[in-house]
């Protein structure tokens, strides 16, 4: 991945992104911050029968964490809890600790913010979306 590639798909996700609205039917929000960074987003997510049917997002913050809770929000919809978490674990692992190439296709899209895992003041930007996402998640599934 080529660092002008990266920088197109988090501009893209900034200008023109595809779930930054408010979800007039969310029956799960949760609002989430990074202090370190002035990061803040609230999750908006529309669940029901144990499948995550829509999700949206309003805030503001740095680049990365607004493209990554924009990706976040594409790639949940349509998934069950189980598959959200997954997700959201995967993603962490891979800022953390690296993943193997077959993770990395899984995570598709949100694989490009691999790179962050080398520039550490940014990792708690690009993971505060799926954090997020799986403080919503998590105990619904226990439920
Ligand atoms: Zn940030």
């Amino acid at each position: 991945m080529s660092s002008t590639l990266y920088n197109e798909i988090i501009n893209e996700h900034n200008l023109r992104p595809y779930h930054k609205y408010k979800l007039e039917n969310a029956n799960y929000t949760l609002e989430g911050v990074n202090p370190s960074c002035g990061d803040e987003i609230t999750l908006e997510l529309f669940i029901e029968d144990g499948v995550i049917k829509d999700a949206a997002y309003e805030g503001s913050g740095c680049a990365i964490s607004q493209a990554s809770a924009d990706i976040m929000a594409e790639m949940v919809i349509g998934k069950t809890l189980d598959e959200a978490i997954h997700l959201s674990d995967l993603f962490l692992k891979m800022i953390k600790e690296g993943v193997s190439n077959e993770e990395l296709e899984e995570l598709d899209e949100a694989g490009i913010l691999q790179s962050v895992s080398h520039m550490p003041a940014r990792v708690k930007c690009a993971v505060l979306g799926w954090r997020t996402m799986k403080e919503i998640v998590e105990p619904l599934k226990n439920a």
